[in-house]
Formats: structure tokens, C-alpha cells, sequence
């Protein structure tokens, strides 16, 4: 067993870790004001072979390993975790597309989303169920050489501002459940494509929001993978996601850590450092060791899946502890640092607020421990 990161695995974290605190932390607060992440960001990130990376090169990508890339998300979201879902987005639709796309819909879309001169979404979510996620009714019905999307999408990341998007709708009857959802890669700036941006709580660089989708035409040509196999297809391409999405709870909890560290031993009170009183140096301790082993558990997922073995109900595990754990240590990092914690200036807050978000995104704790339970108990765990 080794834990180890290779070379090139440490050189990548340290050469992002410096990029993320020059370029990234600096501007963190201000992500909060809900306007949108920078463009040129955007394409900085694609500039460096952060977008998509585990996409082969002869499609823009840099045919990365999943280890690597949970790394490029732990150092990216330590600084700014909205930066981190530009990278989970561009991943998700990356892999899915890789996966299930033809020769050629791989040339046409991914170098454009590795560079990061596509902002890419994943639209799956309806005002009716996230949870429930196989019987989305947005309807694709089949009109002559392509398809004819209306219905609406609810609470995407990224939908305000993203460029394309992969649209979970329904080809098939609604008794087909899963069976009868197809994916397509649509471009959101279509006639008959209408956004709203949610209020959110937190991540609100990130532009959550809605899609509203009004006689929407896409060509056949946009539809990704057999008709009737989209719902398989992104929740294949949900399992690796759900490790990266622990990472950036964690790694965004582990810089409020270790800001935390510094703060408890610097203070002064009661004629001497705050941290030589065990109730302030003990939360500490414990987020430190459930911060560690949370993190081992998603790039055991990740290392999984670089072997190419089953790591999908070690990844939902993952998704469900990492964000709840985060928003827990964060939650006490706050505290301790008294009443300046709770003012809008010391970023503990922000983060907490932030991975609050992913603890629903992506799939809740109960849906994740649904699929945990039914991977070790068997199909009688299945609920429904
Ligand atoms: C920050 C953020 C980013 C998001 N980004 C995206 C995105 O990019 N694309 C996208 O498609 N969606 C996205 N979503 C939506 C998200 O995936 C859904 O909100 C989520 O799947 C839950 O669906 P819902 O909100 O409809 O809640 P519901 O499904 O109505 O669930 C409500 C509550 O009931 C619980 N529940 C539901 N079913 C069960 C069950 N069978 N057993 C036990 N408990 C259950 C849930 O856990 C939850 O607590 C995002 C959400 C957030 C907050």
C-alpha cells in the first residue's frame, strides 16, 4: 500500500496550490456578491489542462489520471470552491461525452470545453424532483431531422451563465422511467431558451439557476448515446464526481483548519494562548483527523477508478460525509474564532455557506446512503 503522491502528482499540487493562493484567494469574497466568475478565468483554467482533464489529448484534454485531477480540485477549491465547480462541470460533461459521444461529437465539443471557451452545465433537476431524478419530464419529442425540447430545468449550477449544457429530457413514455431519458448536448444560446439565476445562499459566483425551454430545436446529431440511455449514461458519469465533490468540501474546510491553528495560538487571553485549553484544542484535533481520513476515502475512490474497479458506493459514501463534515468543521472553526467569526469579514462563514450547497447538489446524504445501502445490503435495500 502506498500513500503516496507521485512526483508529478506533487509537483501538479504545488505549482496549483501557489496559483490558487496568488490568483484565486485574493478575489474569494467578492465571488460572493454574485456576479459570475470571470471568463478569462475560465479560459486561465483551461490554459492550464484543468478543464476536463482526464479527456485524451487528440480532444484538447490531458488524458490525467483521476488521482490528479481530485488533486487539481483539493488545491483549486481551497482557495475559491466556485472556481472548483468550473472544473466539476467541464469533468462531468467531458467524461460523459468521452464515454458515450461519437468521433464526432468528441472534435466538435470537447476541445472547446477543455480550453474553456465553453462554459459547459449538467441540467437533470426539474421543479418536480432532483431525488427522483429517472422520471424528468422535460420532453424531447422526435420533429423531422431533430428533436423538440420543451419543459423547464431547476436549480443548475452554472445555468445562468453557462454556454452549453448536457439536458437530461424524455424521449420515451413517463411509465418508461429511467429507460425513457436521452441526453443532449444543447446550446443554451438556442432560440426558445430562457434563464433565471436563484438567490442563493452560498457558491453564488457559480450562477445556479433555471432553464426554461420554450419549442427548443436541436439536431439529431446532438443527442449523445442511444436514444433512451441518458439516465444510465450521467449516472455511470456521477460516480467518479461525487469523490471530487468531497474534495472540494474538504479541502475548503481544511484551509479554515488551518487558518483556525494559527488564530488559537496566536491569541492571547488568560495570560497565554487560546490553544493550550483543550476545549478550543481538541475541536481542532478531531476536525484534523476526520478531515484526513474523509479525504483518503475519496481518492481511494478515485484510485478505484483510475484501476478501473468498482468505486461507486465508496464514491456516494464520499459525497455524503465530505460536504456534512465540512459544513460541521467549518461551522466550528466560526466559533472559534468568537465574535469576529460571525462577521461577513473572516471568510469562515462564506465557506460554510458554500459547502452547505453539496450536501444537496449532486445528490443528497439519503440518496447516497440509499445507493451505499443497496451495494452492501443488495437490492432489498432498494426503497423504492
Ligand atoms: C448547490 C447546488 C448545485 C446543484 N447543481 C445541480 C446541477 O448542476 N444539475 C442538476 O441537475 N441539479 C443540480 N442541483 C439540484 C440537486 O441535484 C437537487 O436539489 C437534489 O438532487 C435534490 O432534489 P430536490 O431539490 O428536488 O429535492 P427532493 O428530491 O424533493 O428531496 C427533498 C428531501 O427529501 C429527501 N428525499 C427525497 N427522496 C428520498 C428518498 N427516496 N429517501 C429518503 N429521503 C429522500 C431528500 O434527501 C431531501 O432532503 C444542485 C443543487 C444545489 C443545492
Amino acid at each position: 500500500m502506498d500513500f503516496a503522491f507521485n512526483p508529478e502528482q506533487e509537483l501538479l499540487r504545488t505549482t496549483l496550490a501557489a496559483f490558487a493562493g496568488r490568483e484565486l484567494a485574493p478575489h474569494y469574497a467578492a465571488r460572493d456578491q454574485g456576479t459570475d466568475l470571470p471568463r478569462d478565468l475560465v479560459r486561465r483554467l483551461g490554459a492550464m489542462g484543468l478543464l476536463a482533464p482526464m479527456v485524451p489529448v487528440e480532444y484538447g484534454g490531458q488524458a490525467l489520471d483521476y488521482v490528479s485531477t481530485g488533486i487539481a480540485f483539493e488545491e483549486i477549491s481551497r482557495a475559491d470552491i466556485n472556481a472548483g465547480y468550473v472544473l466539476l462541470l467541464s469533468a462531468l460533461v467531458g467524461a460523459i461525452v468521452m464515454a458515450r459521444g461519437d468521433d464526432r461529437q468528441k472534435h466538435a465539443m470537447l476541445p472547446a470545453i477543455c480550453a474553456g471557451d465553453v462554459v459547459t452545465a449538467l441540467a437533470v433537476t426539474e421543479p418536480s424532483g432532483g431525488s427522483d431524478a429517472a422520471h424528468v419530464k422535460l420532453a424531447a419529442r422526435r420533429e423531422g431531422d431533430g428533436y423538440t425540447l420543451e419543459g423547464e430545468k431547476s436549480g443548475i449550477s452554472l445555468a445562468s451563465w453557462a454556454d452549453t449544457a448536457i439536458i437530461m429530457a424524455r424521449t420515451g413514455t413517463y411509465d418508461q422511467g429511467a429507460h425513457g431519458v436521452s441526453a443532449f448536448y444543447v446550446d443554451l444560446h438556442s432560440p426558445g431558451i430562457s434563464r433565471s439565476r436563484l438567490k442563493d445562499l452560498g457558491t453564488r459566483a457559480i450562477g445556479r439557476g433555471q432553464l426554461f425551454f420554450d419549442g427548443v430545436r436541436v439536431p439529431a446529431a446532438a443527442r449523445i448515446g442511444a436514444e433512451g440511455a441518458g439516465f444510465v449514461q450521467v449516472m455511470q458519469g456521477f460516480d467518479f464526481s461525487r469523490s471530487l465533490i468531497g474534495l472540494m468540501c474538504l479541502a475548503t474546510a481544511q484551509q479554515s483548519v488551518d487558518e483556525s491553528c494559527k488564530y488559537v495560538a496566536d491569541r492571547q487571553v488568560f495570560g497565554g494562548s487560546l490553544a493550550r485549553f483543550e476545549g478550543v484544542s481538541f475541536p481542532l484535533a478531531e476536525a484534523a483527523v476526520k478531515l484526513r481520513a474523509a479525504r483518503l476515502l475519496c481518492y481511494e475512490a478515485l484510485w478505484l477508478k483510475d484501476q478501473g474497479k468498482p468505486h461507486g458506493w465508496v464514491a456516494a459514501g464520499a459525497k455524503w460525509w465530505a460536504p456534512e463534515l465540512a459544513a460541521q468543521v467549518l461551522h466550528q472553526c466560526l466559533l472559534l474564532h468568537g465574535h469576529l467569526g460571525f462577521t461577513m469579514d473572516l471568510p469562515h462563514q462564506q465557506r460554510m455557506r458554500d459547502v452547505i450547497g453539496l450536501e444537496i447538489g449532486d445528490g443528497t446524504a439519503q440518496i447516497m446512503k440509499l445507493l451505499v445501502a443497496r451495494a452492501i445490503i443488495g437490492d432489498t435495500a432498494r426503497g423504492y
